[in-house]
């Protein structure tokens, strides 16, 4: 790929076919998918209801702006809102949803300071970036969004730095890029109190976490928690770009006519993919998934737990991390991994992230993790010489 700007580090292969939860390569190689396209297709792949419904918006109409009124985008935001409390804004990415949270949490607040958390990722634009807790990221780029301060994730410390003077704490429930760092539920609840009694707006990133990932609609509900603004991303199309944040409709005077909008918001194939999505994953689906997730974390306790170079096993349903020894690189285990039909991805701190489609049958995940036994067991058969 020589015409492409080097911001990622490709495999050397190429994903040209995609069924359930089977991907083929540009040499027929088939693989086990416990990625999901980073937490995407959560309905895994040429999905039948999603592909009809898709070519036929696509044979009506592509795009038309947000100038006319849309019943696609009322329906989706009907399914989405957790109550009639709620209102939602459309955009096109994770970043972008979170970027709009931010204006809305300042603008209407009328304040700046924004506490944020380390090792959270929340994108790669100015205002995302600058609350997002990873410095080496944002080395070269100059001057990040002034009135950012961070604290540590589930640290009973980050409570004294939720004052009145703040317009907003933004947390993820689960850090995913981070590490699969699953929080506190009385320390989340903890903050949350906090932010209710101090009159400042609580935005949760629910980009990876939101859409079924953890067994239920949002992470948030499994914490006994109510975010004032929560974002949507990943999942919400199945793979059609597409981001949502959802916000209490009383900080809607903030948002009015030309404050903040998109040309591609709400596009017509993004909204069918995300109604059919949301019609897909129904109270029947998420108890499924919710029963799923269970036993996928279950089943890689059992079988990995006990090995030497396991550290540690995070995660909520879906979305599981392993955490591995510094002598064991996760770099190399995700290769070895590919080399035996399995894709998987990392997070920070040497972790083996596994995002697998929720349609993803328990024979299937079993045998995920078997394959990723077998391949860490190796790396103790071989010690430190591995690489
Ligand atoms: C992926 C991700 C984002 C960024 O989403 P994009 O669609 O890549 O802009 C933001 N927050 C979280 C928690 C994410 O996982």
């Amino acid at each position: 790929m020589q015409h492409i700007f080097p911001t990622y580090n490709r495999f050397p292969f190429e994903i040209v076919a995609g069924d359930g939860y089977t991907l083929s390569d540009q040499n027929g190689k088939n693989y086990l998918d416990f990625t999901s396209g980073i937490g995407v297709c959560n309905l895994g792949y040429n999905h039948p209801i999603l592909n009809q419904a898709v070519a036929q918006q696509l044979n009506q109409v592509w795009h038309t702006s947000n100038l006319y009124n849309s019943q696609l985008q009322e329906a989706v935001a009907t399914m989405l809102v957790p109550d009639e409390s709620y209102l939602v804004s459309f955009c096109n990415s994770g970043t972008e949803a979170n970027e709009a949270a931010l204006k809305l949490a300042r603008k209407a607040s009328g304040k700046q300071t924004i506490l944020a958390f380390d090792h959270s990722f929340h994108g790669r634009s100015y205002g995302s970036l600058s609350v997002t807790g990873n410095s080496a990221i944002k080395v070269g780029f100059g001057e990040m969004l002034p009135g950012v301060i961070y604290a540590q994730f589930n640290n009973p410390a980050a409570l004294d730095l939720i004052t009145p003077d703040l317009a907003a704490v933004m947390l993820e429930v689960i850090q995913g890029e981070g590490g699969v760092n699953v929080a506190d539920a009385d320390w989340l609840q903890a903050v949350a109190a906090k932010c209710q009694e101090s009159g400042v707006l609580l935005i949760v990133d629910e980009v990876q976490t939101g859409m079924g990932r953890t067994g239920s609609k949002y992470a948030f509900q499994q914490f006994g928690i109510e975010p004032d603004i929560f974002t949507l991303a990943k999942g919400l199309a199945n793979g059609i770009p597409v981001g949502a944040m959802v916000g209490k409709a009383k900080l809607a005077s903030a948002f009015g006519p030309g404050s903040h909008g998109s040309t591609f918001a709400g596009n017509p194939l993004a909204m069918t993919a995300a109604k059919e999505v949301l019609q897909i994953m129904d109270q029947d689906f998420l108890a499924c998934v919710h029963e799923k997730g269970h036993f996928f974390s279950t089943y890689l306790q059992d079988k990995l737990t006990q090995l030497d170079c396991v550290t540690d096993i995070t995660g909520l349903g879906m979305i599981q991390g392993i955490h591995l020894k510094e002598t064991v690189p996760v770099g190399q285990v995700i290769l070895d991994l590919q080399a035996a039909g399995l894709l998987t991805i990392s997070a920070k701190n040497n972790t083996l992230r596994l995002l697998p489609p929720l349609t993803m049958l328990a024979s299937k995940l079993m045998a995920g993790c078997d394959l990723i036994q077998e391949t860490l067991v190796n790396y103790a058969k071989k010690g430190t010489a591995n690489e």
